[in-house]
């Protein structure tokens, strides 16, 4: 009987296929390395057909793990988002390297756009800043600068990732998910259509783009020759709204924080498409049956990196999870302080120019406190994002964590306890995959909603607030002083 989910993750450092039942239980995973090219300094590329062809053999893995494509009732697919994939529409094969979502190269454009007063209407009507993080200014350079996509007029096509995937298992289709879309910054966020003005301000070609499809549907069926049989394809959406939609993100003020290597928090704003006046952006939830959702985002570019970093850089830690029995090791932080800054200043600073402190230090800071000083920056950087989406309208009641760091029960009480917040932290964690099941699940009909579809969650833990509130205010005063010195420098 065929009902399981087979679920795609495209990420950034790896592809993964992953096979669900209804009730959310993980029944396989498979997962290959994808390789970083780094042609220059800031620029990132993948490979998309190492892209394809990895996580076609991943899909095949789990297909033979079913026991064959009959036993799957349909796929999900999520992704990196922002990355943007070049391909001809006859052949099916990519034209160029896929630029990545961390790529920089376009950062001079984005600023003289900026400098041109271009920003007030992009974020009007995309919901986004001008930034080389998103697709559009990607497009326009590899148009501009790649004459192996610029010549291939009428057979160009173009699209994010899971646009991509979408083209080869089916051999033609060529669409993409409202909410992948919503990231280019070519979407009219208001009306879920690409916008021509757009496209002319980022030298975009309109006829090279996918049709925007719901997230959830019967958009097409895999080629027979791929699993033995066809499967549909049922479910799509980026990766963080897809971590949200994994944590029933479903009602307005529902709040997620992924803690990754970077971390993410999104805000479900419902019907709303809030403009924000804090710097953080407004993307689409989801998209069902034509009618869109939206969400608040705050991006945090350092997380989890911070402590590679102690570990790799400083050599402060053997593993990761060694933090959290020195953090423990410690009455407090000893005045010390750490301001993550090591790749400038996401939400809601934005300051890409802004660099790390570690401040405070006394000889009575030892190891511990530093790294106690940089899991607590977490919880402080949160803090500021929080202000910012309450400042916006979209108040937290509860955060929905998850990600590797919050493996570490110090790291999600001291969310709590600053956040002055219940935390609640699922047992599976892989709440990305979770989402895209749930979404695949609700267009195959195997759930008639996401709120039917939310049983798949399964068990949560909660962290509820026991700081002493003087002993919150006075932290928060530690960080606003740490941090103020970071962006008047
Ligand atoms: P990504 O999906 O971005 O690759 P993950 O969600 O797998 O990241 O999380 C990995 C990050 O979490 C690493 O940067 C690692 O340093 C951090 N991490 C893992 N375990 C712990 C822990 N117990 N305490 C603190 N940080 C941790």
């Amino acid at each position: 009987m065929s009902d399981t989910i087979l679920v795609i993750d495209a990420g950034t450092t790896s592809t993964r296929a992953m096979l669900f039942a209804t009730d959310g239980a993980c029944l396989g995973t498979e997962q290959a390395e994808l390789t970083q090219h780094y042609p220059r300094p800031g620029w990132v590329e993948h490979d998309a057909e190492e892209i394809w062809e990895r996580t076609l053999a991943c899909a095949r893995a789990v297909v033979a793990k079913a026991g064959g494509a009959a036993n799957i009732a349909g796929i999900g697919i999520t992704n990196q988002r922002e990355t943007i994939c070049f391909w001809s529409r006859s052949s099916g094969r990519a034209l160029a390297r896929a630029i990545v979502w961390q790529d920089r190269r376009t950062a001079e454009l984005c600023a003289a756009l900026k400098e041109a007063g271009h920003e007030g209407a992009v974020q009007a009507k995309t919901g986004l800043l001008l930034d080389p993080y998103f697709s559009a200014s990607k497009i326009g350079w590899a148009m501009a600068h790649w004459p192996e996509v610029a010549a291939a007029g009428d057979d160009l096509c173009i699209g994010t990732v899971e646009s991509w995937l979408v083209y080869r298992l089916t051999g033609g289709l060529h669409v993409t998910d409202a909410t992948n879309a919503s990231r280019t910054a070519l979407m009219d966020i208001h009306r879920g259509s690409w916008e021509a003005g757009l496209c002319d301000l980022f030298g975009a070609p309109a006829a090279a783009l996918p049709e925007i499809v719901d997230c959830a549907g019967q958009y097409g069926d895999t080629d027979p020759d791929l699993f033995g049989a066809s499967i549909p394809i049922c479910g799509m959406a980026g990766d963080q709204q897809a971590a949200a939609i994994g944590q029933c993100c479903l009602a307005p003020g529902e709040t997620k924080a992924t803690y990754g290597t970077g971390a993410f928090v999104l805000t479900h704003t419902g019907e709303a498409a809030p403009v924000s006046r804090h710097r953080l952006l407004t993307t689409l939830a989801w998209q069902l049956g034509g009618e869109r959702r939206y969400a608040l985002e705050g991006s945090v570019f350092v997380a989890g990196s911070l402590i590679q970093w102690l570990r790799d850089a400083l050599g402060m830690l053997v593993t990761a999870p060694e933090s959290e029995a020195l953090a423990r090791s410690v009455a407090d932080n000893a005045g010390v302080y750490l301001v993550p800054a090591l790749a400038g200043l996401g939400a809601p600073h934005w300051r890409p120019d802004a660099r790390g402190a570690l401040t405070g230090l006394s000889f009575a800071a030892g190891r511990a406190h530093v790294v106690r000083a940089a899991l607590e920056a977490m919880a402080h950087q949160t803090h500021d994002l929080m202000a910012a989406f309450a400042g916006d309208g979209a108040a937290w009641e509860c955060l929905k964590v998850d990600g590797g760091m919050v493996a570490n029960d110090w790291l999600a009480q001291d969310l709590a306890d600053v956040l002055a917040l219940e935390v609640e932290r699922p047992a599976f964690i892989e709440t990305t995959a979770l989402g895209a099941a749930m979404l695949a699940g609700v267009g195959a009909g195997l759930f008639g909603s996401l709120e039917e579809a939310a049983a798949m969650r399964g068990a949560v833990r909660r962290f509820a607030p026991a700081m002493e509130e003087a002993v919150r205010t006075a932290r928060l005063a530690g960080w606003r002083k740490a941090i103020d010195s970071v962006l008047s420098a």
